[in-house]
């Protein structure tokens, strides 16, 4: 699994476009950061061929020792985006809810059948358009945020020890920030044979001048929401990721960084 031991990859989609109105901009970047001996995080974007109205965007972050945890990131990615090609991206929330099932089977029987992988797991944050909407599915730490009418909104509810001590209201969003065990997760795919999937409540509508960001904890640890929006909204996706990936690793770097960032614009 060494092939991850240095990814970085950008690719920007040049016109998949919602309806015969929009289009989608897209670009992804991972980096390894500037502590860690292995890029754990496996960040895709999956489109049909010639199908400008669909596209399905992941970033998985995976955990376990021996490199167990770049295994399951990319058995995540894998299945859930073959999954959702083999269905043509119909149905989004049964099809997500399904793809996260067969996920979480195979990376939990993957680390049942090989003694390396005991314990491994992953997070995922998908995010999935098609026919002019958006769905997202989610298990994990990893974020999914929208950034609009200069605002940005988290989607995601993070499955961590921490983010339930905030929720009660037990601790600050200050202290949630330098927690001990803000990384303790409560949902993974991969560890237990069964698990819990957060999918959209509601499907939402796509509109012109959206702005979507997919990242994992490695990019929000350092750098605040109001940084990545601004860096998001002023620039073009592309450019948008290296200044997300810069700003993570002038602020340390000490995890592996991914970002996937979609732009919603008028088709020209
Ligand atoms: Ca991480």
């Amino acid at each position: 699994m060494s092939i991850f031991k240095r990814f970085n990859t950008k690719r920007t989609g040049k016109s998949m476009s919602m309806s015969g109105d929009y289009e989608i901009l897209m670009a992804l970047s991972t980096d390894i950061g500037c502590r860690r001996a292995n890029n754990e995080d496996s960040i895709q974007y999956f489109s049909l061929p010639g199908d400008r109205q669909t596209g399905l965007a992941i970033v998985a972050d995976g955990m376990g020792g021996h490199k167990a945890g770049e295994v399951a990131s990319k058995e995540a990615v894998d299945t859930i985006g073959a999954y959702c090609l083999a269905k043509n991206f119909v149905n989004p929330k049964q099809t997500l809810t399904q793809a996260y099932r067969e996920a979480n089977c195979r990376i939990h029987q993957l680390a049942s059948d090989n003694i390396d992988c005991h314990g491994m797991g992953t997070t995922a944050t998908a995010l999935l358009f098609a026919e002019g909407i958006a769905c997202f599915a989610h298990v994990g730490d990893s974020r999914l945020y929208r950034i609009s009418d200069d605002k940005i909104e988290q989607l995601t509810r993070d499955h961590t020890f921490v983010a339930q001590l905030l929720e009660r209201g037990m601790i600050t969003e200050e202290q949630a920030r330098s927690h001990p065990n803000k990384n303790i997760l409560t949902s993974a795919l991969g560890t237990h044979a069964d698990v819990e999937i957060d999918v959209s409540e509601q499907l939402l509508r796509v509109r012109i001048g959206d702005k979507f960001l997919l990242c994992s904890d490695g990019l929000f640890d350092v750098v605040t929401d109001e940084q990545i929006k601004t860096m998001v909204l002023e620039n073009k996706p592309d450019d948008a990721c290296d200044a997300l990936i810069d700003a993570a690793l002038a602020a340390g770097g000490h995890d592996n960084i991914s970002v996937i960032v979609l732009a919603i614009e008028q088709n020209k």
